[in-house]
């Protein structure tokens, strides 16, 4: 079993629209609401998925991946699009498999300056990988731009750092007509400056892609199916007792980038 830790009102305006991803109630199991970091908890059974047939290290990837189909699903790509995806952890990993159309995950290293590339052409499982020889944010943007199919950009660019100065090349990087979705979680007191002119004369649209709320089932099959792959995600694992190292680790050590809990 998996439960989805984002609860909806179902009484705000926008849940009664239909958005329950909007909800101006909305808590979250574990984080603004009581549940899940104790022995037992109690969750709506709307909010429970079954996992059967599914091995436990690849069932606790249903709720980033349902994340990853909401940040699709807000998208809403045309066939044969391109997308380009800043960001390397699990969420960008997910988020990029889950996509159909052809893609390219850069790991960001310091700021925009170190990258490295995985590039994935549509519909298949193979992998390769390059590093880009970029030192500085501009350089990165250029040599990613003309590594884009048609020269001039993506048509989907994703921001899944979380990192000011790489959302700054979000725009420059989308090509006429294409989307910034903002998936990478900033302080709340942090600024990205971009061109208003060229959003203007180029039709960019900036999207923000936040929580799920209806995305649970989709994540699930697509786990099931193979679609979104999550063999080698996990770096580290702890027992129950170790709960708070693990939370330390997440937070000061850039090594841990998936904590699994294994009661
Ligand atoms: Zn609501």
């Amino acid at each position: 079993m998996t439960v989805n830790p984002n609860v909806y009102c179902g009484e705000c305006s926008y849940c009664l629209s239909g958005r329950l991803g909007l909800c101006e109630n909305s808590k979250g199991f574990g984080s603004n609401f009581q549940g899940f970091f104790a022995e037992y908890a109690v969750a709506d059974h709307r909010l429970v998925f079954s996992t059967e047939g599914l091995p436990k290290d690849v069932a606790v990837f249903s709720e980033p991946t349902s994340c990853a189909m909401h940040g699709l699903e807000s998208l809403q790509m045309r066939p044969g699009g391109s997308a380009l995806v800043l960001g390397a952890g699990p969420t960008g990993l997910l988020l990029a498999q889950a996509h159909r159309h052809r893609w390219r995950v850069v790991r960001d290293g310091r700021g925009a300056q170190r990258v490295q590339a995985r590039h994935r052409e549509a519909g298949s499982a193979s992998t390769r990988s390059c590093r880009s020889p970029a030192t500085t944010p501009r350089a990165t943007c250029r040599s990613l731009r003309e590594a884009s199919p048609h020269g001039d950009g993506y048509d989907a660019v994703i921001e899944a750092t979380g990192s000011t100065a790489v959302a700054a090349i979000c725009v420059p990087l989308t090509r006429r007509g294409g989307t910034v979705l903002v998936y990478g979680v900033t302080r709340d007191e942090e600024v990205v400056e971009f061109h208003p002119y060229d959003v203007f004369r180029r039709e960019i649209t900036i999207k923000g892609s936040f929580a799920e709320m209806t995305s649970f089932a989709a994540a699930i099959d697509a786990l099931r199916g193979g679609r979104v792959r999550t063999d080698g995600i996990v770096t580290h694992r702890y027992s129950l007792d170790e709960y708070g190292q693990a939370l330390d680790d997440l937070r000061n050590d850039k090594t841990v980038h998936k904590a699994v809990i294994v009661p």
